[in-house]
């Protein structure tokens, strides 16, 4: 199996210099059969990022938007505008209107209800939860499953319990945002004590964990903490 590598392209955590870190999340797998943009977030960042970051619009195939939310969507027209030769997998409750839209701008758009593979070795998650639906990305390498996450509105360990029943293999990396930004303590060790029990090796907290969620994930010893941000690669050599 190839090795995957993964760009934070958007995060309003900063990384590396220069990028703009407006309020939002995106981020580039790179390494499977299809090259997958996860999220666009905010309207603007995206393409000046990708630019910074020499990522040509054009080699990406595949759009995987985790939720409607403008900080993960915003990206998305303007994406277009430089790449409609897409296909955009969105969670399938998302308003018609959008979708018609994607469709006007060429792309082709696959409504996600169900766990879906996407490609060789990565999943959609399906859409979850009640109010917001959701889907997760699941990535399998060699040496275990990377699970990422949007904004995890239904619930980070129920993402992660979603992938966990979809592709039986051990969970090495989680990452992305895991909206614990107004969380307690008590809820954010309830999570990293989970996390542990699902065997999560490593966590990427980003976009809307905030930063007492983060700082929690760094002290906790029994799992590797990836500091993520805008501009941060992340390959299986980051992972060992
Ligand atoms: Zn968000
Ligand atoms: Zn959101």
């Amino acid at each position: 199996m190839q090795d995957v590598n993964i760009t934070i392209v958007c995060d309003n955590n900063p990384y590396k210099k220069g990028l703009e870190t407006g309020w939002g999340f995106s981020c580039l797998v790179g390494g499977r059969e299809k090259t997958i943009l996860f999220d666009t977030g905010p309207g603007g960042s995206l393409l000046v990022n990708m630019e910074k970051l020499a990522i040509e619009p054009q080699s990406i195939d595949t759009v995987v938007l985790s939720h409607v939310h403008p900080d993960h969507t915003g990206g998305l027209e303007g994406f277009l505008e430089k790449n409609p030769d897409v296909t955009v997998y969105l969670p399938k409750s998302l308003p018609e209107r959008f979708k018609d839209n994607v469709q006007a701008q060429g792309a082709k758009v696959i409504g996600v209800g169900q766990p879906m593979e996407i490609c060789g070795n990565v999943w959609s998650t399906g859409q979850h939860g009640k109010w917001i639906k959701e889907q997760a990305l699941i990535i399998r390498t060699g040496r275990g499953l990377i699970v990422m996450t949007g904004c995890a509105h239904p619930g980070i360990v129920k993402m992660v319990n979603a992938a966990k029943d979809l592709v039986k293999e051990d969970r090495l990396l989680v990452m992305g945002g895991f909206h614990l930004e107004w969380a307690g303590k008590n809820k954010i060790e309830k999570i990293i004590l989970a996390f542990n029990q699902l065997g999560v090796r490593y966590a990427g907290p980003c976009h809307c964990t905030g930063e007492k969620a983060r700082s929690m994930f760094e002290e906790c010893f029994d799992m590797k903490y990836i500091k993520l941000g805008a501009g941060k690669v992340i390959t299986i050599a980051d992972l060992r």
